[in-house]
């Protein structure tokens, strides 16, 4: 699974601001989707070849009497969840007795720590480090996390805490046939469903091994056809499991959106769609999977409820328009059966192969149709496209100026690429190479 590295330390410290050195890359992709909610929290990010999660916990304090709070109990949760904890202090404030009091915590946790000293910019750097050494973490890093510096050398040391991309990958790879994440915030029915489709599949194994902080990889047939459900929701453990909040997890259900192939979306129709899903979905999008939305509670609405469910869809979710969407009831069972089908044909469109010879010709077709604009009196020229990747499919569009074409011009030849190739369920990324 993605490896997460979990931001720990009072506030103020420079927590998020670390975090989006940390998560930086996404902004580019993000900005093709209008409309999708970015998150501050957590997010994927990578140096070199070593990808992960960061999430800025934000909730510790230090303070004895807030430790029992939910907020509290979901950073509690994310550091046991993390693979590295970055501890971060402020050199300008030097040491203090709340950020002794979150060392002696992170003690008893158990977990590799790298103590970062932030906020280092105009100061000497020796002096601001030497009181820290005695909090037992080692040689602290000192940083400037608002100019950028220290990052590198930083992440050379959490590097060697992770797994390179290929051993994620292959770790993912050992499963068989499509691997299907339900993803959806608490009570919006996924253990339910996920219980329906199980009691009516043949499971291949029903117990598989995995700590208290490892999804479950279920593999299981349907219609011939192999698939492995990646639980986040912890059905096959519920016994031992005694809150809802706690049977969430935002980190495990990060780690299943990047390790499935497709992800379905519960979301809960009574409900409306909340921030946190907005969320999730922006995860979804940054991570270009493909995706179902699986409309749950459907039974017992009327047909004004119905019909302000779907405005509400149209309305919120956009930059979904991509993927299909299937109204069921996990409870009753109705039209859970067909979620495979949307499940199927959207794997299949993630992973299509195309000729160079058929991008090129649907890439003339579209310009015939719709001649891209003038720039400076000179038209943009699209030459032929190639395809760069699957899941998503990326095609890379070749041609004179392509830096210049408007995001209109851009949009209108996805949504050809789309069509013509009856892609549903998947984004569909289009990259420009200027200049042969
Ligand atoms: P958080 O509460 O731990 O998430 O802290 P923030 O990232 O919001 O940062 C708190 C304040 O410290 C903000 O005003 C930042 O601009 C500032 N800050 C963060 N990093 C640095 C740094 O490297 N140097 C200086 N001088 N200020 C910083
Ligand atoms: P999870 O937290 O996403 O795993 O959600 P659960 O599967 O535990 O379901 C939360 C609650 O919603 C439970 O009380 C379920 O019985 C109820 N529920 C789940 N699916 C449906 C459904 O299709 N219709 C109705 N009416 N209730 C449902």
């Amino acid at each position: 699974m993605l490896p997460v590295i979990a931001l720990v330390g009072r506030p103020n410290v420079g927590k998020s601001t670390l975090f989006n050195q940390l998560t930086r890359s996404r902004d580019a992709l993000v900005a093709d989707f209008p409309g999708l909610t970015r998150d501050r929290q957590y997010g994927p990010g990578r140096v070199g070849g070593f990808p992960y999660m960061v999430v800025d916990t934000g909730g510790l304090s230090g303070e004895a009497e807030t430790l029992d709070d939910l907020m509290a109990r979901q950073t509690r949760q994310a550091i046991d969840e993390s693979d590295v904890v970055l501890f971060m202090v402020d050199g300008r404030d030097g040491l203090t007795a709340a950020d002794e009091s979150i060392a002696r915590d992170l003690r008893t946790r158990g977990k590799q720590v790298v103590l970062v000293v932030n906020k280092t910019d105009g100061l000497d750097v020796d002096q601001a480090m030497a009181e820290f050494h005695s909090l037992g973490f080692g040689v602290p890093r000192a940083i400037a996390a608002s100019h950028g510096r220290g990052i590198a050398g930083l992440m050379d040391a959490v590097r060697e805490h992770l797994p390179d991309a290929e051993t994620v990958e292959a770790e993912a790879e050992r499963w068989p046939g499509i691997r299907i994440a339900f993803v959806g915030r608490p009570n919006a029915g996924k253990s339910t469903l996920i219980n329906r489709i199980l009691g009516e599949e043949r499971v291949v194994a029903t117990e598989v091994p995995g700590t208290t902080r490892d999804s479950i990889f279920i593999p299981f047939e349907r219609d011939g056809q192999a698939y492995t459900l990646i639980d986040t929701a912890g059905v096959r453990r519920r016994a031992r499991v005694h809150e809802a909040i706690e049977k969430f997890s935002v980190v495990k259900t990060l780690q299943a959106i990047d390790a499935a192939h497709v992800v379905v979306m519960v979301l809960d129709a009574r409900e409306g769609i909340s921030e946190q899903d907005a969320h999730l979905l922006g995860v979804v999008m940054d991570a270009g999977r493909a995706l179902v939305l699986a409309i749950n509670k459907w039974d017992g609405l009327d047909s004004d409820q119905r019909d302000r469910v779907r405005h509400e869809l149209d309305l919120k979710l956009p930059f979904l328009d991509f993927a299909e969407r299937r109204f069921i009831s996990a409870l009753h069972g109705t039209g859970v059966g067909d979620l495979f089908g949307h499940v199927k044909r959207a794997y299949d469109s993630a992973f299509i192969k195309v000729s160079t010879n058929e991008l090129t010709k649907l890439l003339e077709a579209a310009v015939a149709a719709h001649q891209p604009p003038l720039v400076r009196g000179r038209r943009v020229k699209l030459r032929y496209a190639h395809q760069g990747g699957q899941n998503p499919p990326v095609i890379v569009i070749h041609g004179n100026q392509t830096d210049r074409l408007p995001g209109s011009y851009k949009r209108y030849l996805t949504n050809h690429y789309r069509q013509q190739l009856d892609l549903v369920g998947t984004p569909i990324r289009l990259e420009f190479r200027t200049g042969e």
